[in-house]
């Protein structure tokens, strides 16, 4: 696999590195003889949740918060008000994003507004009974926060404001970058006003149809899924403690509310663009109706698929495991939030490096994946903390910030999370789309058995809540 082949790659290459000193390359380059352009350490582009984290924890950090750094966002700034009404945006944040928001300071803005601790899963397939549930007994942790987007953009932007080194520039859009052939060379970037800058570091977290990314060069399977993911604010028809984040895998694609307060979750509903197309026009009474459907109707249940399952059981029960018999029933929905739907197309991308000569990627720029598992900003915000981590330790070693080794430190490190993650992702979107009595068998007897066992269970919790970035 390629990013296998790059993490052995990149290992061989650190063991002959010798880490250059600063002094090393020149630093009169660092002034710019240009007129028309600012210098900074550390450029990053998009201000975007994983852009702006990751100037915050540059500033953050002790051995770097000398470095001149530069936020780029191409937007307008958004001043945040808090709204009764939630935001139909949502993210299921993990444990170590909210460690790495914890430690920025971000966090206490979340805890003060509003969040949603998650503390059971119930995942389960409409074909058959096989279902998996994960509750906080597995990790003594809760299992997930679910924060709106501009929240937790607007928390991230307070704690940098209080950085006295990076500076933010709103409606900067992006028009043109060059990169470097090597490290001692500037990156340069030009603003479609004309302006340009100058830095050693050019991070792109510039999103998904990325401009460094390209400027890089970079290979960049990619594919779309044909898919849009329909999102909107649910009314659920009974209050209750709200704390269970719910997934269904219909044939048409997977179908989850994530709690938001005793009375309201959070949809996430994803399925041909054709199909969404059409349920973007419908009623909102029409459109709660189809909801209800996907969560409860009930699909033809094969004999052979019934047969396995319940022999499964069996030899389950002789082991004295969990049988999966202990069902929760899911919510029914009775209203949707007015005007609260809302549709965005899904795919998958991945860079196969993240890292040129004094550029590095994050976020959804080095890797996109389907949002079925939770994961996206999660990957981005482990990209965050790891990169910063590498680039202080690059400082402290008397290094340069932008220096390669360092750097594919950091790549190796990234794609051995980030690739696993995303194929398992991509590998469920694909089985769940099947119907043939075959793929509908295994994967049932896959999930029921993986919910049998709780060694196999902490190892997927441990995957998900991206605990497995720091085992350097
Ligand atoms: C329906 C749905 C549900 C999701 N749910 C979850 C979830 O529960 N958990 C989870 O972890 N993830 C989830 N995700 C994924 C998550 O939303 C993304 O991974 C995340 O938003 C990526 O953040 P980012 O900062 O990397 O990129 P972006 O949010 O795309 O930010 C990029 C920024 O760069 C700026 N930019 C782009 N080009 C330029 C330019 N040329 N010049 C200047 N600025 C530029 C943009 O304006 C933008 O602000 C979900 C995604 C979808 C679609």
């Amino acid at each position: 696999m390629l990013s296998f082949r790059l993490f052995i790659t990149s290992l061989s290459q650190n063991c002959k590195h010798v880490i250059p000193s600063a002094s090393a390359v020149s630093r009169k380059n660092y002034s710019s003889s240009m007129e028309n352009e600012e210098n900074y350490d550390v450029i990053v582009t998009g201000g975007g949740m994983v852009g702006t984290t990751m100037a915050c924890a540059l500033a953050n950090n002790r051995r770097l918060e000398d470095k001149k750094v530069l936020l780029l966002e191409g937007s307008a700034k958004k001043e945040y008000k808090l709204q009764e009404q939630y935001s139909n945006r949502v993210v299921a944040l993990n444990q170590e994003t909210r460690t790495l928001l914890s430690s920025l300071g971000v966090w206490k803005h979340i805890e003060a507004t509003r969040f949603c601790p998650v503390r059971k899963m119930q995942v389960w397939d409409a074909y058959s009974d096989a279902v998996i549930t994960f509750d906080e007994n597995h990790l003594s942790e809760e299992l997930a926060y679910i924060v709106e987007n501009d929240l937790l953009l607007d928390a991230i932007n307070k704690q940098l404001s209080e950085k006295k080194n990076v500076t933010v520039a709103y409606e900067s859009k992006i028009a043109d970058v060059k990169l470097p052939k090597m490290s001692s060379e500037f990156a340069t970037v030009q603003l479609q006003s004309g302006k340009q800058y100058r830095t050693r570091l050019l991070v792109g977290a510039d999103g998904v149809n990325s401009l460094v990314r390209k400027a890089m060069g970079v290979a960049y399977p990619n594919w779309r899924y044909d898919q849009l993911g329909i999102v909107a604010t649910l009314k659920l028809s009974e209050p209750t403690e709200n704390v269970v984040a719910w997934q269904r895998f219909l044939p048409t694609g997977p179908i989850a509310l994530l709690p938001l307060t005793d009375s309201l979750s959070s949809l996430v509903w994803s399925m041909t663009s054709e199909k969404a197309k059409e349920l973007l026009q419908v009623t909102e009474e029409e459109f709660v109706d189809r909801v209800n459907e996907a969560l409860w109707r009930d699909y033809p249940k094969n004999s052979i698929v019934e047969g396995g399952m319940q022999a499964l059981r069996q030899l389950l029960a002789e082991f004295s495991l969990q049988t999966g018999v202990s069902r929760q029933l899911q919510p029914s929905i009775a209203a949707i939030v007015e005007g609260s739907r809302a549709a965005f197309p899904l795919g998958f991308g991945h860079a196969a490096s993240y890292i040129r000569p004094g550029t590095v990627l994050i976020g959804d720029a080095a890797h996109r994946v389907h949002p079925l598992a939770g994961q996206g900003v999660n990957l981005g915000f482990g990209d965050v903390t790891v990169l910063t981590q590498i680039l202080a330790e690059a400082v402290m070693d008397g290094g340069l910030i932008n220096d390669m080794m360092y750097l594919e430190k950091y790549e190796t490190l990234r794609q051995r999370h980030n690739v696993p993650t995303m194929l398992v992702i991509d590998a469920l979107h694909r089985l769940y789309r099947g119907t043939a009595t075959p793929i509908v068998l295994t994967r049932s007897l896959g999930l029921q058995l993986m919910n049998a066992i709780p060694q196999v269970k902490k190892i997927l919790m441990d995957q998900a809540a991206g605990r497995t970035i720091l085992k350097f």
